[in-house]
């Protein structure tokens, strides 16, 4: 997020000021961004949030030329391989509501029943399943850390300052937000400060005494080889929320445990009981091909999770000057960076996003106690 607001920044020629991205690890080892899953899809039940793909593919598509840098663009590797959501006859309601709304948003997703379903994905098991939506283009994965690299270059060439320092704090003065402290000792004043420190932008706006509802939340991906070939298979999400995808010739595993199991993410030990217990069982009963499967590996990741209503917060406090948010992605957070990252690029700009109306996520709903419901979670 930093990485792409520092671009839409420097790139606006209306934009007068200086850019400097503050990054404690340059290796990005543990930033939700580098252990992410790279999905995109249209599918969603908020309308700004299908909006948002709107800008989203296009740019992602494209961001070979945009981003490039004498000449050299970065190497997203995107898979458009579609983007498949099951439902149980219980989920088939809610699931075709939420297709008419991305039918009128112009979405690229159709509703398949078990038939077509069987046809097009021989695969499946279809033994509870009623119906599935499947986004048949602009949807599938890309490469997130080359799309952060992609970002990063671009922003540099532009004239934004990259420095590896740790933000230890906030200074804030009254109600206004007036720079940063690092651990270092030093500090820095600024004219706004952005944070976008991912999964860690809670503890953060703590230091200032903001309240902001974004903790670590720990998703495990199981990575596993399948004897068979499957062909070019979608991201799929079996009814109970276990999904799998491709990558490469292997295939990835993941869960998100309810709201009620999923406390505050505190480690990146891995932990295998989960594959056992509920992802290998889930997948080998969904895609019987998943029955002989052999682990190959496993790494743990952090979602930047909004505890309030996991969607993003975006833009200023309501209260407190000079910090703007863009955080709390929840899971959809790679694929949002363009619009995100434009629209805070805007509001530093304009005082507020011109290109697309995102007043949905302003912080005011948190102050207001008006969560947005946001359906597909994954
Ligand atoms: C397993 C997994 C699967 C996912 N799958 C998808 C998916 O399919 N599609 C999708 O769109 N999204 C997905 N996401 C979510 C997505 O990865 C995040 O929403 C997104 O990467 C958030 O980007 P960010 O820049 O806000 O955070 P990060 O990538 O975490 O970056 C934050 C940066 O801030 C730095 N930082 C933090 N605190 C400080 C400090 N005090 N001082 C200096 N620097 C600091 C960190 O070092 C880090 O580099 C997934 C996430 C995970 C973990």
């Amino acid at each position: 997020m930093g990485c792409a607001i520092a671009y839409f920044l420097a790139s606006d020629p209306d934009f007068t000021g200086r850019i400097l991205v503050l990054e404690r690890d340059p290796t990005y080892e543990f930033a939700s961004t580098t252990l992410s899953w790279g999905g995109i899809r249209q599918q969603f039940s908020t309308p700004e949030n299908i909006r948002m793909a709107a800008f989203n593919i296009p740019f992602l598509k494209s961001a070979h030329e945009t981003l490039a840098v004498d000449g050299e663009g970065p190497a997203l590797s995107i898979r458009e391989q579609g983007y498949l959501f099951l439902a149980s006859a219980m989920g088939e309601g809610p699931l075709r509501a939420v297709h008419d709304l991305q039918i009128a948003e112009g979405a690229t997703v159709e509703m398949l029943d078990p038939d077509q379903l069987a046809r097009r994905f021989p695969w499946l098991n279809l033994d509870g399943i009623a119906a599935g939506s499947f986004g048949y283009e602009n949807e599938g994965w890309l490469d997130p850390y080359a799309l952060l690299q992609g970002f990063r270059a671009k922003a540099r060439s532009l004239g934004v300052e990259f420095q590896v320092r740790e933000v230890e704090a906030f200074e804030r003065r009254g109600k206004s937000v007036v720079g940063v402290l690092l651990t270092n000792g030093e500090r820095i004043g600024a004219g706004w400060v952005v944070n976008a420190a991912g999964w860690q932008a809670g503890a953060l706006a703590a230091t200032a005494d903001i309240e902001l509802p974004v903790e670590a939340r720990k998703r495990m991906t199981y990575v596993f080889d399948c004897r068979e070939d499957l062909g070019d298979m979608p991201l799929t999400i079996d009814p109970t929320g276990v999904g799998t995808r491709p990558e490469g010739r292997q295939h990835m595993g993941i869960v998100s445990p309810a709201a009620a199991d999923d406390g505050p993410g505190t480690d990146f030990d891995l932990e295998y009981d989960l594959f056992e217990d509920v992802i290998w069982p889930t997948l080998a009963h969904r895609i019987p091909a998943f029955e002989a499967i052999k682990l190959s590996r496993a790494w743990a990741g952090m979602y930047d999770y909004n505890t309030f209503d996991q969607n993003a917060i975006l833009g200023p406090h309501p209260e407190i000057d000079r910090i703007l948010f863009c955080n709390g992605f929840s899971g959809h957070g790679i694929q949002q960076s363009p619009s995100a990252g434009r629209a805070v690029a805007e509001w530093l700009i304009h005082g507020a996003p011109r290109s697309l109306d995102l007043s949905a996520f302003s912080y005011d709903r948190i102050a207001e106690n008006r969560p947005i419901y946001e359906a597909a979670i994954v």
